[in-house]
């Protein structure tokens, strides 16, 4: 990687204003799942042990950025935080009005700010309505870039140095992630983004063959990009979950009641027919397990890749999975993104499973990204025989596309 990291800067005394992502479910102030703050633990621990100061800061959920909102407060966050580091953290009411806590600052010592995205400068992001004319959007988005620089250029005056352990937000160019950087001397990557860039960034450009990647969940529109660019650098791209169906109609068959985005058949034909001109294999199913509707409940059958009318295809069938498990078995690299068929449902979680499995046993430096995979291989109980889960779902898949994201290309560079 070609981007500093915490190892490369002298931490000693400094201020360091670490960017983590901390968007925990919270429910009437109790966190119900700390797995992200345990995840920032060993960059946060890293400069306290190298005598750093720490300031920390996040978002967490959508608030309207306005201003603050009890429900999407950090504070609870900040408490639990200072029981996993059996320290006090000290926590800022305003993420832009920290300084008397950022001057207290001990060496050893830890603030944590509020909620970033109580600003609407945060994001920047301007809400168009129909009656707003094109000079209105212009001149708000130029208000509020101006306001997103000003943030920026608050929050960085916190630190010496600024860390982004922030996958998750990497494609995001906000104020915290990325605009900050213009307004500090030293950007460096944290533990975990230097692991997500290392992985996902050697898997798509230097890969051990055979490459095989491996895309699901319902929608193609979301994964277009994403399809094309990896055409360009697998050996094989195996194609499951709802998505499929787009690429089966294109193909000539019927598809029934399955999702289905007949804006994107032409689209699907072109990546068929680049598949062959580039020489890489493309996988569809072969059979699926059709229901007579979207229920865990369903009448089940399992059919061909011509699914009857009155029914819809939740899943892959057993001929597919074994189809893709014989390609997942020779690979040297797996990249997987989303569920074969509705693996929430038992009925319909078999394809999902035998993929995971499959990807498990390869022996094959595994990647896996996407919330719903990884729910999947969580569920499954074989995360521990994957190489790398990937924090971020947009981020990883932003990646994927071969798209450079904001906060990571704002690090300085070695
Ligand atoms: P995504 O967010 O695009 O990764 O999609 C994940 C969702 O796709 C999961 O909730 C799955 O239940 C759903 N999904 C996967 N396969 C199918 C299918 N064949 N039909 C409908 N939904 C599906």
């Amino acid at each position: 990687m070609n981007k500093k990291t915490l190892r490369d800067v002298d931490l000693k005394g400094k201020r360091v204003v670490m960017r983590v992502d901390f968007n925990v479910p919270i429910k009437e102030g109790v966190i119900k799942d700390d797995t992200r703050v345990k995840g920032a633990l060993a960059s946060i621990n890293y400069v306290l042990d190298q005598g750093g100061r720490l300031v920390l800061m996040s978002h967490l959920g959508r608030p309207k950025g306005k201003g603050y909102e009890a429900d999407f407060s950090l504070k609870p966050v900040a408490e639990h935080l200072a029981g996993l580091l059996g320290k006090p953290v000290t926590f800022a009411a305003d993420c832009a009005n920290a300084d008397a806590e950022v001057a207290a600052l001990q060496p050893g010592g830890v603030v944590m700010l509020e909620n970033t995205r109580f600003y609407k400068a945060e994001d920047g992001k301007v809400k168009k309505t129909d009656e707003m004319s094109d000079e209105e959007i212009k001149a708000r988005k130029a208000e509020l870039k101006a306001k997103r620089e000003e943030l920026a250029k608050k929050l960085a005056s916190y630190g010496d140095i600024y860390c982004n352990d922030a996958f998750g937000t990497a494609h995001r160019a906000h104020a915290s992630t990325a605009v900050i950087c213009k307004f500090i001397k030293e950007s460096v990557a944290g533990f975990l983004m230097e692991k997500e860039i290392e992985y996902l960034g050697n898997a798509v450009e230097k890969p051990t063959r055979p490459f095989v990647a491996i895309l699901g969940g319902a929608k193609v529109s979301d994964k277009l990009a994403v399809v094309k660019n990896l055409l360009d650098k697998v050996d094989t791209l195996i194609i499951g979950g709802g998505m499929a169906y787009t690429f089966l109609k294109a193909q000539g068959h019927d598809v029934g009641g399955s999702l289905c985005e007949l804006d994107q058949l032409t689209y699907a034909n072109e990546m068929i027919e680049k598949a062959k001109v580039n020489g890489k294999r493309l996988l569809l199913p072969v059979d699926n397990i059709a229901a007579d509707k979207f229920d865990a409940e369903a009448n089940t059958q399992l059919v061909g890749n011509d699914i009857p009318t009155g029914w819809m295809a939740l899943d892959i069938g057993p001929k597919t999975t074994e189809l893709y498990a014989s390609a997942i078995k020779g690979a040297k690299t797996v990249v997987w993104n989303g569920p074969m068929g509705c693996f929430e449902m038992t009925k319909f979680a078999g394809g999902t499973a035998g993929v995971c499995k499959a990807v498990a046993e390869s022996g094959a430096v595994s990647i896996i990204g996407g919330g719903d995979s990884v729910s999947a291989v969580n569920k499954s109980g074989l995360a521990d025989k994957m190489t790398h889960i990937s924090t971020g779902g947009g981020a990883s898949l932003e990646f994927l596309e071969g798209k450079e994201l904001p906060g990571v290309a704002a690090l300085s560079e070695k």
